[in-house]
């Protein structure tokens, strides 16, 4: 479904952003991935051995204008083309709100949001040269309900439903597509490490009985990104069993 497009998954070096880079790789695209650090990025290059000559590793601070049009110039320049971005990587966080510094919540908003702003502006400007991508951000269950501590992240998802929704306006007459795909409780290292039980109760919240993969949500950027979603632009496509809290 992606034979020879070429797409950049930041935080893609585990969890939900490497199921999406060996699923993108399985569909036959070119993929860098994207990680905080050169080890990271390595370790997971290093599971993804026998794509070897169609992935590839950037890391560039994801919060710097120049050293992520520099990276994504860079996969240009080794793959030909700049196809898909995917705006996966974030962070998260449970602090109430009276214990919130100002910093820790510039920090979540700094990597949730102002990255997805910098890398949709750089990969945009290529896209626009090329006449046509597509550009997905990770979204979140929590950008509908909200969550009961931790306020910055669901503000986070919000303002990425609203750039994901506004972006597919603006660039759609560059023929650039712009969806978001919000997941429910998946299975990264995070849910993975909680007691069987926990991970048992929330299960039994969920209308489908479990939770997430980060394979189920993974089909979901497969599709969007593919030729397949041709006509859809500006949706937030959810991947959460029903779930509702
Ligand atoms: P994860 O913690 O396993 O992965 C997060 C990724 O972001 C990692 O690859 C990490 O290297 C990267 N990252 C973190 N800080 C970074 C920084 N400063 N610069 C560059 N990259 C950085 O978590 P995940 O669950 O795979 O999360 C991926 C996305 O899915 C996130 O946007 C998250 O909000 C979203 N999400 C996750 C769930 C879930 O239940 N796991 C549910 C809804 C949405």
């Amino acid at each position: 479904m992606l034979k020879n497009k070429t797409a950049v998954i930041t935080g893609g070096t585990r969890g939900i952003g490497l199921a999406i880079a060996k699923k993108y790789l399985e569909q036959g695209a070119f993929v860098a991935i994207a990680g905080s650090k050169q080890e990271t990025v390595e370790k997971a290059l290093d599971g993804l051995k026998e794509y070897k000559n169609r992935v590839m590793g950037i890391c560039p601070d994801l919060c710097d204008p120049a050293a992520v049009e520099k990276a994504f110039l860079s996969v240009k320049e080794k793959f030909g083309s700049l196809d898909v971005l995917v705006n996966n990587a974030g962070v998260s966080s449970a602090t109430k709100l009276y214990d919130y510094t100002p910093e820790e919540f510039s920090k979540v908003l700094d990597l949730n949001v102002k990255a997805v702003f910098i890398c949709s502006q750089a990969a945009a400007r290529i896209m626009r040269e090329q006449g046509c991508g597509v550009i997905l951000n990770t979204s979140s269950m929590v950008s509908e309900y909200g969550q009961p501590s931790g306020c910055a992240y669901p503000a986070t998802k919000f303002a990425v439903n609203g750039l994901t929704k506004s972006l597919a306006r603006e660039l759609a007459k560059d023929g650039i597509r712009v969806n978001a795909v919000a997941p429910g409780v998946t299975k990264t290292d995070m849910v993975a490490a909680l007691p069987a039980d926990t991970v048992a109760r929330i299960s039994a919240g969920i209308p489908l009985g479990r939770v997430g993969e980060p394979d189920d949500v993974a089909e979901a950027f497969v599709y969007l990104a593919s030729d397949k979603a041709s006509y859809v632009t500006g949706t937030v496509l959810k991947v959460d069993g029903a779930a509702m809290t």
